[in-house]
């Protein structure tokens, strides 16, 4: 009796540690609140997503954007719009969609609920007041989501939104590298994640920059449209 506790304890507590990190960290889990990681498959399109700033390179990217006559969604961190406001603005003047990606960027996982909930709601507040209009999409931190943090979306009436394709740009790789890791996973309907910031503020994100020409290119070449994502999201996500 004495020793067959501890064992079965032991064993519970590894399955809820699994279970734990599979519900926050996995960025397809459905199981603490609704996550959207990809769109849509039948309209042979895919968005693009950028997590972390608004950053100077930021102004890299729209101009590419713009050449091309396409959109994207932007994730923006509270603290990067109030550094960098004139840059906010621009994204969402060019018809590109605002996110909430935090107020600075924490880990979800290792914050009390109060600060989670301030988290969003701050960044929330700071993207309203720069751009004038509240985001509808959040993304958090690191893709970790947490109790808390499906707390303070739903009070805020926003819908969470993950990825299926990622460049790994937040590594050093060069342009070429990160267009190949997005060429090759990509499908219709994937949601595919790049940065414009660094959230760590030691990168800048030039390769980004120079990646995303040999994107839209690799996609063209694979009959695959960039849309928006609220092309790709269900309507009523922008109904309410
Ligand atoms: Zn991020």
């Amino acid at each position: 009796m004495r020793f067959g506790l501890p064992i079965i304890a032991t064993g519970s507590l590894v399955m809820s540690a699994a279970s734990i990190y599979y519900a926050t960290v996995s960025v397809r889990s459905q199981w603490l609140g609704q996550t959207y990681w990809r769109g849509r498959t039948d309209r042979n399109a895919v968005a693009l997503t950028f997590d972390d700033g608004p950053s100077p390179d930021t102004e890299g990217i729209l101009d590419v954007l713009a050449e091309h006559n396409l959109s994207a969604t932007f994730f923006m961190v509270g603290r990067e719009v109030e550094s960098f406001p004139g840059i906010a603005q621009r994204v969402f003047a060019e018809g590109h969609e605002v996110g909430n990606h935090s107020y600075s960027h924490p880990l979800y996982l290792f914050q009390r609920a109060s600060e989670t909930r301030d988290q969003v709601r701050r960044a929330q507040d700071v993207i309203a007041e720069t751009i004038g209009v509240r985001p509808m999409l959040a993304r958090p931190p690191y893709g970790v989501r947490t109790p808390a943090y499906f707390g303070a979306t739903r009070t805020l009436g926003l819908h969470t939104v993950q990825w299926d394709v990622a460049g790994f740009d937040w590594k050093p790789l060069s342009p070429s590298q990160i267009a190949h890791n997005v060429l090759r996973k990509v499908r219709a309907g994937s949601i595919i994640l790049l940065h414009d910031g660094d959230s760590a503020g030691k990168q800048d994100r030039k390769n980004t920059v120079a990646a995303l020409p040999l994107i839209i290119t690799g996609l063209k070449h694979r009959d695959l449209q960039i849309a928006p994502l609220s092309q790709l999201l269900p309507e009523r996500i922008y109904a309410d």
